[in-house]
């Protein structure tokens, strides 16, 4: 199965405790191409870049199977930059610096190669901009998944409330799944944020792993513990990759596929946050990829008499 993403594909410059990096590659769209590169998808993005966008960069999603004939070069426009601050805990960062640049009237367009993804994730962008996506796909993906945040329940309610009624998988932090819903209880919040549209309910906890939730059943898994986490930046997005490249890989949609695919995002996003940026996804072999995952299932697996 294809795997369609819609997201930025940015410049970030990184502070945390243990260094920081001037402009380097970042973007949601980026980690989750990586990531579906790693286990073998094909996949495409859509996204808007400008004209300091180095071909570099292009070429090594290029080499990895991206496609990246969505993504839109804008000459004289520049790419979209974040700078974020990490604490000490690396739990929580400032955002320093947005610069929204081309990505201010981004309008995405679906090359005719990829009109034909069965799976699209819509990465974390304003939820008019993910609707629209939904509208210029010529059929319906069979699996609409959709990252967002806070900030678009604050400034887009409206637009996000119709986004989310269409979306099938929906993934999201625990204090943003309080904020939409209203609840403290993540099991309440998941409840109702399933009464606003998806049947599958992903709420990530950062070092404390995440929770999926469908028709009632809940699944949970750990963050795997790590000696050194580094730079947390595009964890969030590299398990989105992970959990929907091997959706795409297993062509199945059933719980017990996506509690899979739940694990193998994890284990995606563990590696991630070893390096500054991409740089150690960009590293990952698919034997590092598998002894993680039993790592995973090592920590996981117990027998209990009872
Ligand atoms: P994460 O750490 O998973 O939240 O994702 C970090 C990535 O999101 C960075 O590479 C940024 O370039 C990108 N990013 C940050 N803010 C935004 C935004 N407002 N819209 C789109 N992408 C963003």
């Amino acid at each position: 199965m294809k795997l369609l993403v819609v997201g930025s594909v940015a410049f970030d410059a990184i502070e945390t405790p243990f260094g920081k990096t001037d402009k380097i590659l970042g973007g949601a769209a980026t980690y989750i191409g990586i990531a579906s590169s790693i286990l073998n998808v094909e996949s495409g993005i859509v996204s808007v870049i400008g004209g300091d966008f180095p071909q570099s960069d292009l070429d090594m999603l290029t080499s990895r199977g991206v496609n990246v004939e969505g993504i839109e070069i804008i000459k004289e426009g520049k790419t979209f930059f974040w700078s974020g601050k990490y604490h000490n805990d690396l739990n929580s960062r400032d955002t320093l610096v947005t610069e929204v640049n081309v990505l201010e009237n981004f309008d995405p367009k679906i090359p005719e190669s990829m009109q034909d993804s069965e799976i699209l994730l819509l990465g974390n962008l304003h939820p008019g901009v993910q609707l629209s996506v939904l509208e210029k796909m010529h059929n319906r993906p069979k699996l609409v998944i959709l990252d967002t945040m806070n900030f678009w329940m604050d400034s887009a309610w409206d637009t996000l409330m119709l986004m989310i009624a269409k979306t099938d998988v929906i993934t999201i932090n625990d204090e943003e799944a309080r904020q939409l819903s209203g609840e403290y209880s993540l099991v309440k919040a998941a409840k109702k944020i399933h009464e606003m549209g998806p049947e599958f309910v992903i709420i990530k906890k950062g070092e404390h792993g995440a929770l999926l939730f469908h028709n009632g059943k809940i699944f949970a898994i750990p963050a795997l513990p790590l000696e050194e986490v580094f730079d947390p930046t595009g964890a969030g997005d590299t398990f989105a990759g992970g959990f929907a490249a091997y959706l795409a890989k297993k062509e199945d949609f059933s719980f017990e596929t996506m509690k899979s695919a739940l694990i193998v995002g994890s284990a995606m996003a563990s590696f991630t946050v070893e390096k500054f940026g991409t740089e150690r996804l960009q590293e990952v072999t698919e034997s590092e990829m598998i002894a993680r995952i039993k790592s995973f299932k090592d920590l996981t697996t117990f027998e209990v008499e009872v």
